[in-house]
């Protein structure tokens, strides 16, 4: 299958191991399908078929030019023994709501489900490429992403990692697991700044044309782990099929009936494969954009005006303190019927003046389509609290963000469809909000202690992946301003 660029012709394209190894498009567009793919699966199939199956029948549909034998590896490679529960993705039933949980794998949050993959789908794009060049995966994190990709790629051959994080914007136990995560290949580096920050250089290092050949003298080409590469986002759409799927089977729904999910959103890749998933034809009647306090999103889906020039805060649910959503671009590309000029023209716009206003009939789409809503973080913590009073149940704190946007919504419309909620992290990912949020009393730890004193309070088994956190002496952290990005990675890399 051909991609192409969303602020660039039709014309120029490319298949999609080549998409999955640049990651990003030189003209700072992201690739999406020439031609968006039919589904080849009937919505009566879904009840019968293991996540396993439904990964491998969402990356055929997209990436055709890998081979089935090569899909069917990948797959099974990437969802094993490193996930601590047999169905890859449980869905559990609370307060008349489905959680469905997406932190089973081995750092703990939902970007394992993509970074588990992307590896095994870069290795072989390589192959099929024909790749003689080292690959770099340059990437921006709020958190979550960066110990994803450093785990899913430790010491893949042909690969380096160099992730770039924000100075105290992460929580003690997602530095932690960045700090402590061996592999000869991987490298983590704060920068004095915010994620924004960091994503915006990335983006900069990436279309430095100057930089980009003394990368390719000294045989390295770079790629993205973020959501914005194309090979990160298609994994996901395979959930939102699967948790349908489920449903039907356990007779919580009628085949064909409509569904909502309501999804915490950052840079807005999750929640676009749910879009991508009811342009395949499954029966999505709403999506739910869930922000934190910053709240640029909500805003967007109330007025058609993204506008970025507001104060950032730095929340509980650190994994969604984002300004800059990169995947809304996908969307507005598929709303403005895939003319490239507008969509330039607006994330030109974005970066010029810090914001832009869409069109009003395509504004009237959005709203069909999608709804959103925002909780502050003593919102999250009341949530957190209010579930766990409710049956016992335990959620992180973008799960909360989630979960309280699901219930505002349920109690201002008259909306009665089943909702389904993302359930993106491990409680133990974030245990200092978690301990007050139940407790009511100020964790007096943090970081690694902060789990055993919430594992205390929460009894029962600790998760593989929580339980080895512990083990690993983490390395000093490096820390440098975001203009030194570009000298870092020539460092690192020892260029020439
Ligand atoms: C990344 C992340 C999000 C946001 O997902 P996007 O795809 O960036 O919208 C939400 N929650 C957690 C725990 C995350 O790690």
């Amino acid at each position: 299958m051909q991609y192409r660029s969303t602020r660039g012709s039709k014309n120029q394209t490319l298949n999609s191991p080549a998409a999955i190894i640049q990651g990003l498009a030189p003209d700072g567009g992201l690739y999406v399908p020439v031609k968006f793919p039919k589904a080849d699966f009937k919505l009566e199939d879904l009840p019968k078929l293991s996540y396993k199956q439904i990964a491998a029948m969402i990356i055929s549909l997209f990436f055709d030019d890998f081979s089935k034998e090569q899909i069917k590896s990948a797959v099974i490679n990437a969802y094993s023994e490193q996930w601590d529960d047999r169905s890859i993705v449980p869905i559990e039933k609370h307060d008349h709501n489905f959680y469905m949980e997406l932190f089973h794998g081995p750092t703990l949050a939902f970007k394992d489900i993509a970074l588990q993959m992307l590896p095994q789908l870069m290795t072989r794009a390589v192959q099929i490429e024909q790749t003689d060049h080292k690959i770099i995966i340059l990437t921006a994190t709020s958190g979550d992403t960066g110990t994803a990709s450093m785990r899913g790629f430790a010491n893949q051959a042909g690969t380096d990692v160099i992730v770039f994080y924000p100075e105290g914007g992460v929580s003690p136990v997602q530095l932690k697991q960045m700090l402590s995560q061996r592999g000869k290949n991987l490298q983590a580096i704060a920068i004095k700044g915010n994620f924004d920050d960091a994503q915006t250089e990335v983006k900069k290092i990436f279309n430095d044309e100057h930089f980009k050949m003394r990368l390719i003298q000294n045989d390295f080409q770079f790629s993205s782990a973020n959501s914005m590469n194309i090979g990160r986002l298609v994994p996901q759409i395979s959930y939102y099929l699967y948790t349908y799927g489920q449903l039907v089977r356990r007779q919580e729904i009628k085949l064909g009936d409509e569904v909502n999910f309501t999804v915490p959103t950052g840079n807005f890749g999750d929640i676009l494969a749910g879009y991508y998933a009811k342009k395949l034809g499954l029966p999505i009647k709403k999506l739910i954009c869930a922000s934190n306090e910053n709240n640029v999103l909500t805003d967007f889906f109330e007025n058609g005006v993204y506008d970025k020039r507001r104060k950032f805060h730095v929340t509980n649910a650190p994994a969604m303190d984002i300004l800059v959503s990169s995947n809304l671009e996908r969307l507005l590309f598929d709303l403005y019927d895939e003319n490239n000029q507008q969509i330039a023209s607006l994330m030109n716009q974005l970066t010029q003046r810090g914001h832009y206003q869409i069109d009003k009939q395509i504004f009237t789409q959005l709203k069909h389509i999608f709804s959103a809503g925002f909780a502050t973080q003593k919102q999250v913590q009341a949530e957190i609290k209010r579930i766990y009073n409710y049956d016992r149940y335990v959620i992180d704190p973008h799960t909360a963000v989630g979960s309280y946007v699901a219930h505002q919504y349920q109690k201002q419309t008259s909306d009665t469809t089943k909702m389904i909620i993302i359930s993106t992290a491990s409680p133990y990912k974030f245990p200092e909000t978690v301990y007050e949020a139940i407790t009511g009393r100020e964790c007096p730890q943090t970081g690694i202690p902060a789990i055993k004193k919430l594992h205390e309070k929460l009894g029962g088994q600790l998760a593989i992946g929580v339980r080895a956190l512990s083990d690993r002496e983490p390395h000093a952290e490096k820390i440098i301003e975001p203009a030194d990005m570009e000298k870092m990675i020539s460092t690192i890399l020892n260029l020439k």
